[in-house]
């Protein structure tokens, strides 16, 4: 992605988001990655995660308006060309993030929206750690969704939004119709987490076009934090200028390269890793 000259205002990005205390994943990933990538990160930070390599042992969630609050003094300043969503924990934190985002034309932009909106939709942690109530999820179906410019859950994410065990090409597609008919504008169906597959295959539509992302899965025990930094990395592109296919494109190759650095951690899994 192209770098801001020494002195010159970069692009900018917002995350709204949870705290990884361990650093791994999370705000922490995001705001790593907005950082290599050329893009100056704003935040609104939307919980706050007791977490190590091991696991989440506690959370703690912003009041509503504050997170919405951080949104709007971060966009109506600074500007931001792209935002993401990640971990926003409750139906009220959605609310207000869906209500804040549209006023301030974040959002979908195939529904007039300006500013494109990433929605990862976090819902636990690789440990199978709630990051989500599980009385939030209607929300982040019914509001967030349809607000997505594009949506990138992970199988696990797919199945809870869908009710769709996704398992070959075929469920892949049909899970993707499904996230196309709750509103988001393009839907990315990871293959990562299908660990039969020899390759990670991923797949983006909008409905009327059709790409399939195909990269060789890395070996590696250690990937706490990967659909952050894809996340973040396509919402980089985005706020460069990307369309939606070449943000993804570049956000996959970035993802796979710090798949491929990622290091050991404390006793449990480690992360990414950006530093290569
Ligand atoms: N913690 C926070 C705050 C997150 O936002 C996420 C993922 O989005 C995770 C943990 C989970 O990351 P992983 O599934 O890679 O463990």
């Amino acid at each position: 992605l192209p770098v801001s000259k020494p002195g010159e205002t970069p692009v900018r990005a917002l995350t709204i988001a949870g705290s990884d205390s361990g650093g791994g994943a999370g705000i922490q990933a995001d705001m790593r990655t907005m950082a290599l990538c050329g893009v100056h990160g704003c935040v609104a930070v939307a919980a706050i995660t007791v977490q190590n390599s091991v696991g989440v042992t506690g959370v703690h969630e912003i009041p509503p308006e504050t997170v919405a609050a951080q949104i709007r003094s971060v966009v109506t300043d600074i500007s931001v060309g792209a935002a993401k969503t990640g971990m926003l924990s409750s139906a009220p934190i959605i609310e207000a993030v869906v209500a804040e985002c549209a006023d301030l034309g974040i959002g979908n932009t195939s529904k007039g929206q300006e500013i494109p909106l990433v929605v990862d939709p976090v819902a636990a942690s690789m440990h199978g750690d709630p990051l989500l109530r599980s009385d939030a999820l209607e929300a982040l179906r019914d509001l967030l969704i349809p607000q997505a410019t594009i949506v990138t859950p992970n199988l696990d994410e797919v199945r809870l939004l869908t009710g769709i065990n996704v398992v070959d090409s075929e469920t892949q597609a049909h899970a993707a119709e499904k996230l196309l008919e709750l509103g988001a504008e393009w839907a990315l169906i990871k293959g990562g987490h299908l660990r039969s597959s020899a390759e990670s295959r991923d797949l983006l539509t909008n409905g009327t076009e059709r790409h399939e992302l195909t990269s060789y899965r890395v070996q590696t025990g250690h990937d706490h934090g990967g659909g952050d930094t894809l996340a973040a990395a396509t919402a980089c592109a985005l706020a460069h200028g990307y369309s939606v296919p070449g943000a993804v494109t570049f956000a996959k190759r970035w993802v796979t390269k710090c798949l491929e650095s990622a290091y050991p951690l404390g006793a449990g899994h480690g992360p990414v890793s950006p530093l290569w």
